[in-house]
């Protein structure tokens, strides 16, 4: 183990996260195993990340391709998932660095990202839904998410594994949970129309202010920042 002075507190941070994930994993019947924490590093330095995976946490994300490019060029062994918004003038670089991208976010970027997959081994991709529906998120709305499945039905090579959600920042969580239930709905209706073609295993949802409403609601993999990280540097 390292003696960095930082890898105290993160596993302090660490420990307390792990507490409130089981705990909110207890209160809905669901196992602590069926959520992936993904520690995001956008804010934090790689050798911080580092630290991160010393801990064992090995799923890290980041919301800015050249960034994500710089970081897992030094860290490798990390599996790495793209939350934020894909150019796809960045796509070639991006994908052979990513286990998954959370952020589908337009149809001319699916259709795009299908082509790209043509001749690789593949990440894993989820469709982003501004479930909350403020104006200043990116994704798809809500009321097109149904008519998505015959776009999804014609893809030849990517492969679709869910949906992903921002919700708003409320000073009560509880207030994101309508955004979160609207995401596993929407989900659930779009599995229904596409039957077996792709299995929409994975809602991402929950970030540092309402991780725990959104594990109650159903979310497979929790995308956290602040709650890790907040004044490390
Ligand atoms: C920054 C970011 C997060 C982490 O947010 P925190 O509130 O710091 O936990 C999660 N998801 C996305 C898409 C982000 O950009």
């Amino acid at each position: 183990m390292s003696a960095d002075p930082r890898l105290v507190v993160l596993r302090d941070r660490l420990c307390r996260v792990e507490d409130r994930l089981r705990a909110a994993c207890a209160r809905a019947c669901r196992q602590r195993g069926d959520v992936t924490l993904v520690a995001v590093t956008k804010t934090v330095e790689p050798d911080v990340a580092a630290l991160l995976i010393e801990l064992g946490v090995r799923d890290l994300g980041e919301n800015r391709p050249q960034e994500l490019w710089r970081k897992a060029a030094v860290l490798p062994e990390a599996r790495w998932h793209f939350i934020g918004h894909l150019q796809r003038n960045k796509i070639e670089r991006t994908l052979p660095l990513v286990h998954l991208v959370h952020s589908i976010d337009s149809l001319r970027l699916l259709t795009a990202l299908d082509e790209a997959c043509r001749d690789r081994a593949r990440p894993e991709f989820l469709l982003e839904v501004n479930a909350s529906g403020e104006a200043a998120k990116g994704g798809f709305a809500p009321a097109d998410v149904p008519a998505l499945a015959s776009a999804l039905a014609s893809l030849r090579h990517l492969h679709v594994a869910g949906l992903m959600t921002m919700a708003a920042l409320e000073d009560d969580p509880a207030k994101c949970r309508p955004t979160f239930t609207l995401l596993r709905k929407l989900r659930d209706q779009l599995q229904c129309e596409l039957g077996d073609r792709h299995a929409l295993a994975h809602l991402s949802m929950g970030m540092t202010n309402d991780f725990e409403v959104a594990v109650e609601e159903g979310a497979t993999l929790v995308r956290l920042g602040t709650a890790l990280f907040e004044e490390v540097a």
